[in-house]
Parts: C-alpha cells; structure tokens; sequence
C-alpha cells in the first residue's frame, strides 16, 4: 500500500469516525433532551467530536504537505537526472575538445603533478598514461632553465601565454615548445597546452645563422663581425688588460683566378682559402669574410701589439704555399692591413676603415706585402677624400680654367699653337696646378667629365682665335689625355662631339699622350691610335724620352708629333753627360720617321740654339712663354695681328716680345 493510499484511508477513517461521532452525539442530544436528563454526557460527546474534526483537519493537512513533498520530491528528482545526463554530456564534450585540441595537453593540479594528460601529450611524452597522469610533475619533462620561466616567485605556475620552454621526453630528446598556461575557473588547477617549435626554432636558427654568416665560406660576416668588433671595444674600454687588433685582407690578383679558371675555382679558392688562414688562427680569434675576396681578422686578447704583425707575417708565410684548384697550383698571396692600436676607437667602422686603407697602402707596395695604420695614412686618405669631394664639385660648378702655352717654331719664332694646360679655381686653396689633381681625378674616374670640359674650353677659345683672322687658323690646339682615360672608347665619342658641337676641324686638334700610356695595351693602342687618325685628330707622344717605347712599335703606331720630354731639355748643356746625345737622337729618329719633333721646357737661349742646329722643329717653355690664361693669350693675339699689320709679310716673333 502506497503512502498516499494510507493517506486517503486515514482520511476517510476520520470522515467516518466524525460522522459516526456526529450521530451518536445527536442520538445522545435528542435522548437527552426528551428524558431531560444533564448535559454532562452531551458535552463530552460534543468535545470529542470537536477534537475528532481538528484531528480530521490535521490529517488532511499533513496529507497535502506529504503531498506536495512527494511532488517536489519527484520534480527535484527529474532534474537532478536531467543535470546528471546534462553534466555527463558535458563531459564527454569537454574531454572530446582536451583530447582532440590538437595540442599535447594536460590538465596540472596545485601541487604541479599532472592528474590528466591527452593523448597527443602521452605520445609527444613517449611515456604511458598510467606513468603520467597523477605520477609526474610537469616541472620533470623541462630543463631547469625552463622551470624559472613557467613557475612564478611562489613556485606556482606563470598563467601565461607563449612560454619558450625546453622540454625531454623518455628517451631525453630535446624538443622546444611553446607553452600556453590557462587557469581553470573555480578550481585551483590549470591547463597546459604545448606546441612543438623544434623545427620552427631549427630554421629559425639556420636564418639567424645566415644572416650573420657567408654562405660560401661559412664564416662570420660583416654583420657579425662588427658585433665582435664591438664587443671588443667595450671590453677593451672595461679593462685594462684587454688589447685587440684587427687585420684586413685581400688576395692579390684574385680576378686573375676567376677570368682565368672560372668562378667555381674562385669559390674553390677562397673557401680553401678560408680554411687555411682558420686553422692558423687561435679558437679566440674571428676569421671574417666581408665578401669578394677581402677578409679580416679579429684578434683578441693580445699581449702587446706587435703580435699582429707576427700573425700577419706568419699568415703570409703560410699562404706561400700553392692550393690545389681543380687539379692546379694555384697561389693566393695576400696583402694585409694591420691596425694594431685599437685604443683610441669608438666604433668598429672605423676601425675596419684605417685597417682596409692599410691593405690598400700595402697593395700599393706590390705583391704580399703588410701594412701597419698610422694616423698619416688615415689623414692622407682624409685629404684625397676631401679632394674627390671638392673636384666633384668644381666639375658641377665649372670651376676649371685653362691656361694656354705657346708652342714655337724654331726658326720663325712663330706661334703655330697652344698647349692647354688646365687648372683648377679652389675657392679657399686658389689656383691648383695639374699635378695635385690629375691623378685623383684619374682614380676616381672623375678625369672623364673633367677632359671633357677641358676639350670644350679649349675648342672653343682656340675657335674663337681663329674667328679673328683668316691668318690665325693655322693654329693648333694640343690637349692633355691622362693615360687611364686614353684607352677608354668614350673618349674619341666625346672628343668627336665636341668639335662638332663648337664646329671646329679635328685637324686643329692634337691629342697628347704619354709615352707610357702608349705602352699600356700594345694592339688595342694601335687601333684605337688608327681610329682617332682617320677621324682626323693629331696624335703626339708627350714627354718622350721617359718611357720605353720601342722603336719597332713606334714604327708601328700612326704618331705626328714627339715632344722631347723637358727632363733632357733642362741639361742639353750639360756636355758630357750624353743628354745632347739624347736630344739629337730624338730629333733624328723623329725626322727619319717622318714625325715632327717638338723641345719641351726651353728656358734658355743656350737651349734654344742648341735645338735650333739640332734641327728640332718647334718648341715650348718659358723662354717663349709661361702658360698664359685665355684673355692673356687673347691680348697677345692682337698684339700679333697689329705687329702682321704694321710688318706686312713678317711673323710676330714671341721671343723678342719676351726679351722686351
Ligand atoms: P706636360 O703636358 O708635360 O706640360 C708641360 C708642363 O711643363 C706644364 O706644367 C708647364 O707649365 C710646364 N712647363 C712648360 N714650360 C716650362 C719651362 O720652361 N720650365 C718649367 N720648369 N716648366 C715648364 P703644368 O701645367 O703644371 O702641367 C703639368 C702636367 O700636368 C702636364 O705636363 C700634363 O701632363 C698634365 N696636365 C696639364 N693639363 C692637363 C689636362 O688638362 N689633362 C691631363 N690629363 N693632364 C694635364
Ligand atoms: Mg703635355
Ligand atoms: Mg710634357
């Protein structure tokens, strides 16, 4: 029997006890009434029927109570089912996500033992699940330096993300993770996932390597090199004890290995290279590639400085002997720079620069030689620096002028044309004369632009003496070509351009060429001389005498003019030191070879009589004429027309209007 039947039968027991006490109490009333007998039996009866329907009350009372709580009771236990099947679910959704997030996770209790742990996690550990979860620390699968990154000062675990860790697994391979650390809310655990990094961390590390390395020798590079160069200067600021030197390097006619037996063997070269100087050098010490063929030492920790110089000698010694390139000897000697006082510097570049303007002095000294910075070579350098910079500028703002020397005929004294001669406007250093600068406009290309004006000044005073009088265009110009632009094809393009640009015969024009620069290429010299001869230019040999141009070649080579250099000129006098001899052998091969022959630097009129019986053609030097500037040689013209005007059919004899 349910308890809610008991209810109802209890209820309806009590519905018939009061209606049974009901009926007995008006049975008793009405007995009463009519036997007129006391009230006192009525009373009780009456009370016990009271009694019985408060009890009746109550009874229906606590079965609607027991009711209700059966209800809620039965309502409480639907939804306690619901949540369970709600929570499993949840569950299963929750451990599906863990397990299969991809990454190794573990859930990490307070006391950093692991107490879940997922599958990707069990097989990147390599241990079981049963030797994991609740058996290990996460702290046991990292390196100590790793703890320090995942645990805070209290020893709990950084909530954190993207932990660089280094993680062992069972067989104590090393892997690198990144770690992300959550807390799990309302709970004192957290949830680690990590991501395997080994590859990305090994590729990130090749470009780390490659950024700072030389692909084709391995070696440390500019880059890297300046780190050194740095951290050497700091500690050599830090500490007394503590002296550096650097050697740069460069192998000498490194090109010739490349033209001639091709890149590959040039790449076979400097790696063998490489190798070679490293194991001559202490583990200490940096073996730099800055690229091509230049090289440079660090080399650190040294106790005086002249260790560097030992180094280098020995390295030199050591590349004396051949290297073996595809099957052949190959020698790869070296010219060194060396900066053995690094004390004073700041920064690495500049020490890399005096070291490399070293090297560069000691190529200069030839083959296989070493040289030691000092502050002189730094200023030179300084100085031609400075130069380059102020030519760069005097060629934008045109600031050159030409001078012009009168070139004379022997017997008539007669101008028959100029040498241009140039110089150069410095605003704070005045006029600088040729000699200071030619040659670093030669160096640094920059003769090009500066012949080119040159030319055009020239072409166009000359044009301009010309436009005074039908007698003056028999004058001729000579122009000055440095030997390292001579060979260059740009040149005739741009004389050719010159001449038509200011409508001048190229006749007029004669290119004067050092005998040395003649010599430079013997075949490409003869065309290109042939080239410039049917273009109709003159070619005369400057300086001749200086040189050692051979006779065949000479023969060979379509020259007009030779100018007797002024060293043998300046001595004709001199009789028994054979410089006459010189001179007369000059001007006799000149004439057999059918060249005219011209005396440069004739100062005296001792000279000029000599050269006179010598039979020599024309002549230049301040016996005639110092180089006059353009409005001089233009005043000296009129001159000339005025003296051709009051002495018809005589010649303006430039030696006379010198000696008045
Ligand atoms: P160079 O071509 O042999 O020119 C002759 C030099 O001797 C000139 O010096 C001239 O002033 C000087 N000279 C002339 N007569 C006498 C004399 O009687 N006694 C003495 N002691 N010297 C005399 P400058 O002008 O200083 O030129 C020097 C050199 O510079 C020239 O030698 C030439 O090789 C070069 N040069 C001049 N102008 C140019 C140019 O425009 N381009 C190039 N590439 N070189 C030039
Ligand atoms: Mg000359
Ligand atoms: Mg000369």
């Amino acid at each position: 029997m349910t308890e809610k039947n008991i209810a109802s039968f209890l209820d309806r027991i009590g519905l018939v006890v009061i209606g049974a006490g009901a009926s007995t109490f008006y049975y008793y009333l009405e007995k009463s009434v009519a036997s007129g007998q006391s009230l006192g039996s009525f009373v009780t009866i009456a009370l016990i029927l009271i009694i019985s329907i408060f009890t009746q009350l109550l009874i229906n009372n606590i079965n609607r109570s027991r009711e209700a709580l059966r209800e809620s009771n039965e309502t409480l236990e639907q939804k306690v089912i619901l949540r369970t099947r709600e929570l499993r679910e949840s569950e299963v959704k929750y451990r599906t996500i863990f397990e299969n997030t991809g990454a190794a996770t573990v859930i990490i209790e307070k006391d950093l033992t692991i107490s879940l742990a997922n599958s990707v996690f069990v097989a990147f550990s390599g241990y079981s699940r049963g030797e994991i979860e609740s058996k290990k620390s996460f702290l046991e699968f990292l390196d100590k330096t790793s703890h320090r990154t995942v645990l805070d000062n209290e020893g709990a675990l950084n909530i954190d993300n993207n932990l660089e860790c280094v993680f062992f697994d069972r067989e104590r391979i090393r892997k690198d993770i990144l770690l992300t650390i959550a807390g799990i809310p309302a709970t004192d655990k957290s949830l680690a996932s990590l991501t395997d990094i080994t590859e990305l961390k090994m590729a990130e590390k090749q470009i780390m390597h490659q950024a700072f390395h030389d692909t084709l020798t391995n070696l440390p590079n500019r880059t890297l090199l300046i780190e050194h160069l740095r951290m050497a200067i700091k500690r050599s600021k830090r500490r007394d004890d503590y002296h550096f030197a650097v050697l740069y390097l460069d192998i000498d006619r490194f090109k010739l290995v490349n033209d001639s037996l091709g890149h590959s063997a040039g790449d076979n070269l400097l790696t063998a290279f490489a190798d070679r100087l490293k194991t001559s050098l202490r583990d200490i010490d940096t073996l730099a590639r800055l690229g091509g063929d230049e090289f440079v030492i660090l080399l650190e920790d040294i106790q005086n400085s002249s260790y560097a110089s030992m180094v280098a000698e020995r390295l030199q010694q050591e590349l004396k002997r051949p290297f073996i390139v595809k099957g052949k000897e190959v020698f790869a000697p070296a010219s060194f720079g060396v900066v053995e006082n690094t004390d004073d510097y700041d920064l690495p570049e500049d020490i890399l620069r005096d070291a490399d303007s070293a090297m560069y002095h000691a190529k200069e000294k030839g083959r296989s030689q070493f040289k030691i910075f000092d502050k002189k070579l730094h200023e030179k350098a300084l100085h031609l620096l400075q130069r380059e910079t102020d030519l760069r500028k005097a060629i934008h703002h045109k600031t050159f002028e030409n001078h012009y020397q009168p070139i004379v005929s022997l017997k008539t004294k007669e101008i028959v044309g100029f040498e241009a001669l140039i110089r150069w406007n410095h605003p704070q250093l005045g006029l600088i004369y040729p000699g200071s600068f030619i040659s670093i406009a030669e160096e640094t290309g920059l003769i090009i632009p500066i012949t080119r004006l040159m030319v055009e000044k020239a072409c166009r005073d000359l044009k301009a003496w010309h436009e005074k009088d039908q007698s003056l265009h028999r004058l001729t110009m000579n122009v000055n070509i440095s030997s390292r632009h001579f060979l260059l094809p740009s040149l005739l393009n741009d004389i050719k351009e010159v001449l038509q640009k200011i409508n001048l015969k190229p006749e007029h024009l004669k290119l004067e060429i050092t005998e040395t620069a003649l010599m430079e290429d013997v075949e490409d010299t003869i065309r290109l001389v042939q080239r410039m001869k049917d273009c109709g230019l003159q070619i005369v040999i400057d300086d001749f005498g200086t040189g050692y141009s051979s006779l065949s070649y000479l023969q060979r080579l379509p020259i007009d003019t030779l100018k007797v250099d002024r060293s043998f000129v300046s001595r004709i006098q001199d009789a028994p030191d054979g410089n006459r001899n010189i001179v007369e052998a000059i001007i006799s091969l000149a004439h057999r070879l059918d060249m005219i022959v011209v005396a440069e630097g004739v100062e005296t009129l001792e000279q000029y009589t000599i050269l006179l019986d010598m039979n020599c053609h024309f002549g230049q030097g301040y016996l005639f004429s110092k180089p006059l500037t353009g409005a001089a040689v233009d005043s000296l013209i009129d001159e000339m027309l005025q003296f051709s005007k009051e002495n018809p059919g005589r010649h303006y004899p430039l030696m006379k209007a010198i000696s008045n």
